[in-house]
């Protein structure tokens, strides 16, 4: 197959065959289509609906989004994952508003300087708002391509990403490459798909090496395993006297959960008040059952401890601002996700609530 036979077959499955009817496929200029390929890096088109529904419904533009309050960005992206993608386009929109007044950059080098855009992220918008011919490798067309030319060993490895946009590249139509753009994801996530490959329905099938040598389960390879570091914390769950409020501070802009929300953490309870500043009543303390959060680099071993802190109405806390939620009025602001589930837990069984 030649690379003119390649996107030919392409386009014209993506034609009869291929999704054209989502949401950030009704208005294909540079914004809509941004924040569509951020939330879609490791995330399901079905997960990412409602959230880009809500979040253009509240940023409907580069500036309203540069505007907002960081706060207001993770609340919108709270349970999506990955924050640091929020971040990012916060950041970014800023950058497009302070540098760019407010307009998409129009070279992939110039995308790539925006935080959080990547080779393909930039490819994508530029071929699909302005049909510029700029390859893509997201997950998907990588998974696609390593099956159809069988590249041996994990497609993420240096050796592999360089072959692969090599591939990706020379594939590139000269015309409807917006289109080719999308066809590629479409085929990836709905026919290539990981565990069972429609190859019967798929238009590369005649030339594809995986499929012509069986081999569709083992490739692509996966990621050498490595074992991930366990870390141990507690997570408190300090309720105030009268109400059903939880003291929660807020994590530094950068670094893990950055700008999120979160449950204040000891290493050891005795500790408590030399680690967090927070002094609480010791009989108080009640231990939950554990639970484990998996980052990409280490499992989090997580103990959630009830308790009272001695002075409700005077404690600071080095690390961040406080604020004390209310679990039953939840506010508009950005929780970690084992802090959420935390809270969602409490609220659901006041048995868990404290007596004394
Ligand atoms: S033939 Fe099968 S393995 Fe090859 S690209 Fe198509 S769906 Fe993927």
């Amino acid at each position: 197959m030649t690379p003119s036979q390649f996107n030919s077959a392409v386009l014209a499955w993506f034609d009869q065959h291929g999704r054209h009817d989502l949401p950030w496929q009704q208005d294909k200029s540079a914004y809509p289509t941004w924040i569509s390929e951020i939330m879609l890096q490791q995330t399901q088109v079905t997960t990412v609906i409602p959230y880009f529904q809500r979040f253009m419904t509240r940023f409907p533009d580069v500036f309203s989004l540069a505007d907002a309050p960081l706060d207001e960005v993770l609340h919108l992206w709270t349970g999506l994952g990955y924050y640091a993608r929020a971040r990012n386009l916060h950041k970014a929109a800023q950058q497009l508003v302070a540098e760019h007044n407010g307009e998409f950059p129009d070279t992939v080098d110039a995308m790539e300087r925006l935080s959080g855009i990547g080779r393909s992220t930039a490819g994508a918008i530029l071929s699909i708002s302005r049909g510029v011919r700029a390859p893509i490798l997201d997950g998907n067309v990588k998974r696609v391509l390593t099956r159809f030319y069988a590249v041996e060993g994990w497609p993420g490895s240096t050796a592999n990403q360089k072959t692969l946009w090599q591939y990706a590249e020379q594939n590139t139509p000269q015309q409807r490459v917006g289109e080719y753009t999308q066809a590629m994801m479409d085929l990836g996530a709905t026919l290539c798909t990981r565990g069972k490959p429609q190859c019967g329905s798929c238009p590369l099938q005649a030339d594809c090496q995986a499929y012509q040598q069986n081999r569709t389960r083992e490739l692509p390879a996966p990621r050498p395993k490595k074992t991930l570091p366990v870390k141990q914390t507690y997570m408190l769950l300090l309720q105030n006297d009268t109400e059903d409020t939880v003291l929660l501070y807020q994590r530094p802009p950068s670094g893990l959960w950055g700008g999120l929300w979160s449950l204040p953490e000891t290493t050891d309870l005795r500790d408590l008040h030399q680690e967090t500043g927070l002094e609480a009543i010791q009989e108080s303390l009640q231990p939950l059952t554990p639970m484990r959060h998996t980052f990409s680099h280490f499992h989090l071993d997580i103990t959630p401890v009830l308790g009272r802190l001695k002075d409700p109405t005077d404690c600071v806390m080095d690390a961040g601002p406080l604020l004390w939620y209310n679990i039953r009025q939840p506010q508009n602001v950005g929780l970690a996700a084992p802090v959420k589930k935390l809270l969602q837990q409490l609220a659901r069984q006041p048995a868990l609530r404290l007596e004394i």
